[in-house]
């Protein structure tokens, strides 16, 4: 699990993977992918002012939530 931040010119609106708002997406958007480089989804603008520790502890029950699907 990593992230990519990527510069965005769209201005749809997307689902937070970790607090589920939607929000517009600004001109940096921060995407988390798997070690293949396979997007899961984008993290609002909320979830990234709190800080990459708070979004690694969320995206570590994220993928727990993964394993146990599969
Ligand atoms: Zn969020």
């Amino acid at each position: 699990m990593q992230f990519q931040i990527e510069c965005n010119t769209e201005k749809t609106r997307k689902v937070c993977l970790i607090c589920h708002q939607s929000f517009q997406m600004l001109a940096a958007r921060l995407i988390v992918c798997n070690d293949e480089g396979d997007g899961y989804g984008d993290i609002c603008p909320q979830c990234t002012a709190r800080g990459s520790d708070w979004i690694h502890h969320q995206l570590q029950e994220f993928s727990n939530q993964l394993l146990t699907i599969k």
